[in-house]
């Protein structure tokens, strides 16, 4: 898949844009003042595979805190703000890697020239999020609804703004929680401007719908070559963000780490109980770290053929199941061997 050339940009250690690998982000949950246990749940999005973490900042105690949590942890950490500019100042003085501002409702030029003034003094980047519902009332005016149009003029006078400033260290974001208007907004963006994208479906839902909408929305962009991070927003734990995110990628080959499953959806031939085998499977190869594909196939007869181009795979029938590698079978095992067996295979994978 051939990736939108965008500049390059650092956040703390990580570089988007330029070629670089799509990064991962997701968002705390905790309330930023609760220092241990956002330092707690950052700790579990980076064992997960994120690579970028978001922390709300809504007072002066969460960006003091920020000090604290980049002290305690080795992410680079993106300071949200909405409203208060001082709260950016705040985040950016405290270690904050970069600031993610709405500049709609930031208020005042004078305020965002503040904001750009210490990015620039600090050479910290920051994400124009240009967000359906929080546009500029002019522009809403003028388009009647947060159209990807509106989107698009708003992200257009930010950009010139900053620019006009002498900022140049930017990231775009224009989210709606409509999967169509945000692709648009993206897709036109993506002609106009190549500053990085960070891409995503705002307010997607819980783990099930937004999962749905997060995939079909930035999978589409992913596709097209669009988007140097993501984010996928779901009303529950973030590690299922940076999870979701990663299978996502993973499906467009553009994620290679860990082990790869596919399972049969199992029909009238089945003989075990596959959905149980594959969920004990499953959680048990998410603390592998080897990069193969394993294959888990409800029965002997069309299991390896289905899946000739896993690495690995169990072909399940009654009392007995077959162990193939790359399609050809290389062992009989029985049933209450299932398990320990395939793992076994694939802990010696190399
Ligand atoms: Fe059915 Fe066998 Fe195919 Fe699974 S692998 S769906 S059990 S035919």
């Amino acid at each position: 898949m051939k990736r939108k050339n965008t500049k390059s940009i650092k956040i703390g250690s990580v570089s988007i844009g330029g070629g670089y690998p799509v990064a991962i982000q997701s968002m705390t949950k905790t309330k930023t003042l609760d220092i241990k246990n956002t330092i707690k749940q950052i700790k579990r999005l980076k064992k997960a595979g994120c690579d970028i973490v978001r922390c709300a900042i809504p007072d002066t105690g969460s960006a003091k805190a920020l000090k604290t949590i980049k002290k305690e942890t080795n992410i680079p950490v993106v300071a949200d703000i909405h409203f208060n500019y001082k709260l950016a100042i705040n985040a950016m003085e405290n270690g904050a890697d970069k600031i993610r501002i709405n500049p709609g409702n930031i208020g005042s030029e004078k305020h965002l020239k503040e904001i750009i003034k210490k990015a620039k003094e600090f050479n910290i980047p920051i994400r124009i999020g240009i967000n359906s519902g929080s546009l500029e009332k002019d522009i809403l005016s003028k388009y009647g609804y947060p159209s990807s149009e509106a989107m698009i003029e708003s992200a257009k006078r930010n950009i010139d703004f900053f620019e006009s400033e002498g900022f140049f260290q930017i990231i775009i974001s224009l989210k709606s929680s409509d999967v169509q208007t945000t692709i648009n907004a993206y897709r036109e963006i993506s002609e106009v401007v190549d500053y990085p994208l960070h891409i995503g479906i705002t307010e997607a839902g819980t783990p099930f719908r937004g999962t749905i909408k997060s995939s079909i929305g930035i999978g589409a962009l992913l596709l097209d070559g669009i988007g140097d991070t993501i984010r996928v927003s779901l009303t529950g734990d973030p590690v299922k963000e940076v999870l979701v995110a990663k299978e996502i990628m993973r499906s467009l080959h553009l994620y290679n780490k860990g082990v790869d499953l596919i399972s049969c959806p199992t029909c009238g031939r089945i003989e075990v109980d596959l959905i149980k085998i594959v969920s004990v499977v499953e959680k048990k190869i998410s603390k592998i770290d080897k990069q193969l594909k394993v294959a888990i196939m409800g029965c002997v007869v069309n299991g390896p053929g289905e899946a000739k181009d896993a690495d690995i795979g169990i072909a399940c029938g009654k009392g007995f199941g077959l162990l193939f590698k790359k399609g050809k079978i290389i062992e009989k095992i029985k049933e209450n061997n299932f398990i320990d067996r395939l793992i076994k295979e694939i802990e010696n994978w190399h």
